[in-house]
């Protein structure tokens, strides 16, 4: 509501105005107004937020502590409540982000994804450094997000079919895609097509990984190739995007699902709405790279609520796999 230099003026103003009310007009004491402005900068503070931000995570249990609003409809939201209903707002449904391992748990069966390919870690081939040293800044994702590196793959049961199933994290270096990423996808894909399993990927990331530069670009065609042999091999791939999805997943195995689902409102492109107005010195129609706006166009197959998605894959599974349970039932029946 009000800006963090508008407090910080008005602060200084009636410290000010306190200094000179005590000393020249021989006003209130000083120790009064000054308690006074002190006490509307922390009134005012209480309905005020410089920058909203959501964090779902909160170890006070108390009914004070974890209010939020809403960045799109600034709705005040308890941190609770949002995490109940899986991140989304309940006023205008906006869907702010899920951790990779919630998006396990929303979408797995309970305890059946098994992690594959974990022992594959990033190396420092470059020696990279910037701010910091890229094996440090791994070092941190790892600490932050609790897994080892920006994707997990593995196979899990979803709401009875078996597939493999990877998640990329976003809270890992912005979910980029370095070889790490690229290679424990392709090895998902391989082990697909070994077990003969259809393929769901859950996109999140910012791009590719700078750190590791050429290497980081080829692990789009290294996807993008497994995909064409699951593709041989007669089985299908459902493509699930999040916001943010961006960069080189959005140019490789992201765009190649058999069909594409996309969440409400995230935002899919290659380069982001800031680069491509530099570039073309034009402002960009509202929502345009919006799931919305590309489902308009004809980049995506559908938007599916987050409620809804395990749901929608589910029959979608059912389609593809051509293994209708209502099929199975009757047959069973007529037996
Ligand atoms: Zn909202």
């Amino acid at each position: 509501m009000f800006p963090k230099d508008t407090l910080n003026v008005l602060k200084y103003v009636l410290l000010a105005l306190s200094k000179f009310m005590t000393f020249q007009c021989g006003g209130l004491p000083h120790w009064k107004i000054n308690f006074l402005a002190q006490y509307t900068v922390l009134l005012m503070r209480l309905f005020t937020r410089d920058k909203p931000k959501i964090k779902v995570e909160t170890t006070k249990n108390d009914g004070f502590s974890g209010w939020l609003k809403c960045t799109h409809c600034q709705e005040m939201l308890h941190a609770n409540e949002l995490k109940e209903n899986l991140n989304c707002c309940r006023k205008c449904g906006y869907h702010y982000r899920l951790s990779a391992q919630e998006r396990v748990d929303l979408l797995a069966d309970p305890d059946t994804f098994t992690l594959l390919f974990e022992s594959l870690r990033s190396l420092d081939p470059l020696v990279f450094v910037d701010s910091e040293s890229y094996p440090e800044r791994i070092a941190k994702a790892q600490a932050k997000s609790g897994h080892t590196e920006g994707v997990l793959t593995g196979t899990c049961s979803l709401d009875g079919h078996s597939i493999a199933f990877g998640v990329m994290d976003f809270q890992f270096m912005a979910g980029s895609m370095g070889s790490v990423v690229g290679e424990r996808l392709t090895c998902l894909i391989e082990h697909a097509i070994k077990e003969k399993l259809p393929l769901v990927i859950v996109a999140a990331s910012g791009g590719a990984r700078m750190q590791e530069s050429t290497l980081s670009l080829m692990q789009m065609a290294k996807t993008s190739a497994a995909l064409a042999k699951l593709e041989e091999a007669g089985l299908p791939f459902l493509s699930v995007l999040t916001n943010p999805t961006t960069g080189g997943v959005t140019a490789s195995f992201a765009s190649l699902g058999d069909i594409i689902l996309a969440e409400p409102g995230a935002l899919i492109c290659f380069a982001g709405p800031r680069v491509v107005e530099q570039v073309i010195r034009q402002k960009l129609p509202p929502g345009a790279q919006k799931s919305e706006f590309l489902l308009e166009h004809g980049m995506i197959d559908g938007i599916i609520h987050r409620h809804e998605m395990k749901g929608k894959l589910s029959q979608l599974l059912d389609y593809l796999t051509g293994n209708t349970r209502e099929y199975l039932t009757l047959h069973a029946a007529h037996k």
